[in-house]
């Protein structure tokens, strides 16, 4: 019997005007006898029907952001304060898609209107934490994470909403000619809530660390609203606080090269879970993929890598490292994760094999039939 059904049959006991079948004909004595009875039984069976069909109080909500499906699932008893943690969640993350869009109009757009005009610009408190960390990020990736090549990305026709794309690449002069001008977070400078660029040729687009940052703000929001238990998930990346009751949270990493889940990861109280990779914003045509990540170095898409996911404790940091690391690819993935302080990675290539660093391969369970190679690092 669920929990409702309980209920309702208890409330009809205790309602004077019902009549029950089976008690009608009591004489009053022992109708009353018969009720206390029920009453000292039902706390009972509601307590064994608890016991076998615990209702875990999960909460889980949907809200679409920065071109995906973002879910926040909390595990807490207080429905109220979770409903209210929503709302104001759900609130968050429109204020953070409308200033962080690097095409719609929004607070973004803006900013990189005035530094292309070599203008002085006042940014908003949520832009600027996002320019100081893509700041060091970016040299703290040798500059593969760089968030200043807005023009390039924008040239190969990836600020859009659907994919994928089916537009011929851009002219070879028209990249080489954006990338001749080397526009690069170095060339970002902050004083106070103020920045400027002193290369007209940067136009920020923050889509490799926009998605680790919101999930990172709003995890802080949580915990303010006092929810402790909870994974935020923006389309894949996620970051989990807590525990599901007495089990830690476990999440799936999507198949590159398929629907499903390619493994499971166990994920720790305040840890983030981050994929980058070629196989949902990408470009085809004539038969070639070009896929939505950008060799700074070549203005080209990357090749050879299909996706990297990152264990670490700070959304930003792992967000911004699996897309550097997809870059790096498998000749200096190492070296950048050990500079961005990364330890667990995991790597697949456009083959389908898998490389996994140590600490990664404890963490990771693959589900069936599981991938054909997979080749352990040295340790990071
Ligand atoms: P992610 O899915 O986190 O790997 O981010 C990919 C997005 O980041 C792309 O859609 C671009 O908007 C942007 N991007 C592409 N290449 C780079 C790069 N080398 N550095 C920083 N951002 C990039
Ligand atoms: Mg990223």
């Amino acid at each position: 019997m669920k929990a409702n059904s309980l209920n309702k049959h208890l409330g009809a006991l205790l309602d004077p005007d019902q009549q029950i079948p089976g008690l009608i004909s009591l004489k009053p004595a022992r109708h009353w006898l018969l009720v206390c009875l029920m009453l000292m039984i039902l706390p009972v069976i509601a307590a064994c029907e608890k016991k076998k069909t615990p209702r875990e109080p999960i909460h889980r909500q949907q809200l679409t952001v920065f071109g995906t499906q973002a879910e926040i699932t909390i595990y807490d008893n207080d429905t109220k304060k979770v409903r209210n943690a929503i709302a104001i969640i759900s609130k968050d993350f429109q204020r953070m898609h409308r200033d962080w869009h690097a095409w719609k109009p929004g607070a973004l757009v803006q900013l990189n209107k005035q530094i292309a005009q070599g203008k002085r610009a006042r940014v908003h408190p949520s832009l600027l934490s996002l320019i100081k960390q893509s700041k060091i990020l970016y040299q703290h990736s040798d500059g593969l994470f760089n968030p200043a090549i807005g023009k390039v990305i924008g040239l190969w026709g990836f600020h859009r909403d659907q994919f994928p794309a089916h537009t011929p690449p851009p002219a070879k002069a028209a990249i080489a000619k954006l990338l001749a001008k080397r526009p690069g977070m170095d060339d970002v400078l902050i004083q106070g809530s103020w920045v400027k660029s002193r290369n007209p040729a940067v136009q920020f687009d923050f889509g490799a660390i926009a998605k680790g940052h919101a999930v990172d703000l709003t995890i802080k929001r949580l915990r303010q609203l006092g929810i402790n238990n909870a994974i935020v998930n923006a389309g894949g990346d996620l970051r989990v606080i807590g525990k599901r009751g007495q089990q830690s949270w476990r999440v799936g990493v999507q198949h590159p090269q398929g629907q499903g889940i390619l493994a499971t990861i166990k994920v720790h109280n305040d840890e983030g879970v981050f994929t980058s990779g070629n196989y949902e914003r990408f470009n085809e045509h004539a038969g070639v993929r070009y896929p939505h990540i950008i060799d700074p170095r070549s203005g080209w898409p990357v090749k050879g890598i299909a996706s990297v996911t990152v264990i670490y404790n700070k959304g930003a940091v792992a967000d911004a490292a699996a897309t550097a690391l997809v870059i790096a690819g498998h000749k200096d993935w190492r070296r950048i994760a050990k500079r961005m302080g990364i330890r667990h990675v995991m790597l697949v290539d456009e083959s389908g094999a898998v490389v996994l660093s140590p600490s990664m391969s404890v963490r990771i369970r693959f589900e069936a039939p599981g991938p054909s190679h997979v080749r352990l690092s040295k340790p990071l």
